[in-house]
């Protein structure tokens, strides 16, 4: 009973969402169309929709991008030219711009930390459209969080979910501290004093290994969440990896 209600209220739900999206585009003066040219050796070509493969669960539109190892591959990619300074000027202009004013194809959803340090599209060298992203300190999830992965899950179809962790995080060292979060700031340690409960950190950097543990943990949590993700990754259709940023490197590494 409640999934077939839920089955039939998730297409209505997302479709408000891309009707509302449409309106707004449709107020705004019609760009001119203009073909983009994406830069050798980028995510372009997969980015691009491969095909127009009907999708069939939950409503989504038929537009099918890179699959999750496609996508993850794109992504090391953008990491390596990061690292080494080669970073693309593909898809970080007016003409990706307005090739995407209309619509969205991201190739992933990446759950990051808000630190200064981590931005996800410097640090995969991508660019505009290209990787949907929630971002709060610490790279915890909440109800809002989820929903919003829902979203690019099964209505952007997008397959990857990145959970990015990054080295000396301080909402982590801050919920390790035990020492007492004012505010608002208690929701966030919290919600990494739960995604570390009942792990136990070897000898070496405790906050490092919390920060793995954390990222291993939300990237559970999304890989678990009933029934719009939990069903995703049993169908096949969306992988979830956690993975640790390295501040000095600039490294992505997948955790195990
Ligand atoms: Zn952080």
């Amino acid at each position: 009973m409640r999934k077939l209600s839920f089955s039939l209220l998730f297409p209505l739900i997302f479709g408000a969402i891309a009707l509302a999206e449409e309106h707004h585009h449709a107020e705004a003066k019609a760009a001119p169309k203009v073909a983009s040219t994406p830069a050798a050796n980028h995510a372009a070509k997969a980015v691009a929709p491969a095909s127009a493969a009907a999708h069939g669960s939950h409503g989504a539109p038929a537009v099918q991008g890179p699959d999750a190892a496609q996508a993850l591959n794109i992504l090391m990619q953008g990491n390596q030219r990061f690292i080494n300074d080669l970073m693309d000027k593909g898809h970080k202009n007016s003409d990706r711009r307005i090739e995407i004013a209309k619509g969205q194809h991201p190739i992933a959803i990446v759950v990051c930390c808000s630190d200064s340090r981590v931005p996800p599209e410097q640090v995969f060298d991508v660019g505009l459209g290209d990787i949907f992203v929630v971002r709060v300190a610490g790279n915890v999830l909440d109800s809002i969080g989820m929903g919003s992965i829902e979203y690019a899950a099964a209505h952007l179809n997008v397959q990857l979910v990145v959970v990015l962790g990054h080295e000396r995080c301080g909402a982590v060292t801050a919920a390790i501290s035990g020492d007492p979060a004012p505010a608002h700031v208690l929701a966030i340690v919290e919600a990494i004093q739960q995604n570390l409960a009942g792990t136990t950190p070897a000898a070496g950097d405790a906050v490092d290994q919390a920060v793995c543990f954390n990222a291993s943990a939300v990237a559970r949590q999304v890989s678990s969440s009933a029934p719009i993700l939990k069903d995703l990754v049993t169908a096949g259709t969306l992988k979830v990896v956690a993975a640790r940023y390295d501040l000095d490197e600039g490294t992505v590494k997948l955790l195990p």
